[in-house]
């Protein structure tokens, strides 16, 4: 399953944040949350389309595709160098897909901060600063085992990933994330990509406020979206703990109400759950019928019998074809039936690359 990290100095709400997601009450209809670990979270991706879908076919069970969050707890600094949980910590970080790095953007003088006064941007790079010394040593370590290969013989592949290496090295001595680095090639992007550093994973900034600046954000939230302006990374002002006391109401309504009542139109929450989405580079396709109407995830780009794969390896391993019905097509249609009578089912092959909200019918041998 795909994973979002949560990151964070101590006390800056990481764990707020967690318990605003999985806590049961804050189920909005949307959003079921089971907690499958005591630090790991699933949570439902939202879809009205397969809501809309499932209004057409009726079927015996209706699937939502789900993304885990894991709350990583433990990182200080001087965690490279194994302080705190130290390397256990990053250990956890190189197994998820995507980070979230919460920052604390509240005052307030019962919180203690690690370092003495609230400061979101020195915090971001204090985090930053042990991911990069990692990767610097996962990168030094690459290099002794390749540098002579590249240099003596006539090994090309040793060649590309040496220069790959390097290239790395010096984005990391200057103080700059390996994401910030990009290749030209696929040999050069294969070898990046298999070194999983801890830099390169996709982030998105988590500015955790308080119940006032819940809508327009503060000064340092404005600090962090100067800072982090070059990186293209997305920026989500969350109030995590004044949302975990929205959370604890038990209807839908009495939760929107106070929502509304500092602000907001949706919980920043949801928020989250749909950007963590987008973040990991997933789309959805859909399957229908009697029995199931269901979502399932892919990386965008991914051709048919990739996808095919998603749903059963054998699905794959004998693709013949695919049977695709645009969404809209299907709503407005009504069902696969008058699709097909209309002549809008479309019949594709292998290098058909699925779209976002596709609604696949797979062919294939056993
Ligand atoms: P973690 O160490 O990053 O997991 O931080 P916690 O989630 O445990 O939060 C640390 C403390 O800060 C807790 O006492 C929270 O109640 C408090 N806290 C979290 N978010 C906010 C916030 O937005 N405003 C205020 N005033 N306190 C918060």
């Amino acid at each position: 399953a795909l994973q979002c990290g949560i990151v964070g100095l101590p006390n800056v709400g990481k764990s707020t944040l967690f318990n605003c997601l999985s806590n049961a009450k804050a189920q909005s209809a949307n959003f079921p949350f089971c907690t499958i670990e005591p630090n790991v979270g699933v949570i439902t991706v939202p879809d009205e389309r397969l809501n809309k879908l499932a209004e057409i076919e009726h079927p015996q069970r209706v699937i939502p595709t789900t993304v885990e969050i894991v709350d990583i707890a433990g990182l200080v600094k001087g965690a490279s160098k194994g302080e705190g949980l130290g390397n256990k910590f990053l250990a956890n970080i190189r197994e998820t897909d995507a980070i979230l790095h919460v920052l604390r953007c509240f005052d307030d003088d019962n919180i203690v901060h690690v370092d003495g006064r609230v400061d979101p941007v020195r915090d971001k790079e204090i985090i930053d600063t042990e991911l990069q010394i990692k990767d610097l040593e996962t990168i030094d370590s690459r290099i002794a085992k390749v540098q002579k290969q590249a240099q003596t013989g006539g090994d090309k592949q040793a060649k590309i990933a040496y220069e790959v290496l390097c290239k790395y090295k010096e984005a990391l001595e200057q103080g700059k994330s390996a994401r910030t680095v990009s290749f030209e090639t696929k040999d050069e992007q294969k070898i990046a990509h298999d070194l999983f550093l801890l830099t390169d994973k996709p982030v998105m900034y988590v500015c955790n406020v308080d119940e006032a600046s819940a809508v327009n954000g503060n000064k340092y939230v404005d600090a962090v979206r100067e800072a982090v302006k070059d990186e293209g990374a997305e920026i989500l002002v969350v109030a995590a703990k004044i949302e975990s006391e929205i959370a604890e109401f038990d209807t839908y309504e009495e939760r929107q109400m106070f929502l509304q009542e500092i602000g907001l139109e949706e919980s920043g929450v949801a928020r989250l759950i749909k950007s963590a989405y987008k973040l990991l580079n997933l789309q959805t396709f859909l399957t229908a019928g009697p029995d199931e109407c269901r979502a399932w995830t892919f990386h965008k780009g991914w051709k048919a019998p990739q996808c095919a794969g998603v749903i059963h390896t054998d699905f794959e391993k004998g693709f013949i074809r695919a049977e695709v019905i645009k969404y809209e097509d299907y709503i407005s249609y009504g069902s696969e039936s008058a699709v097909k009578e209309a002549g809008k089912m479309s019949v594709e092959g292998k290098e058909y690359i699925v779209q976002d909200g596709d609604i696949m019918h797979f062919r294939f041998n056993v």
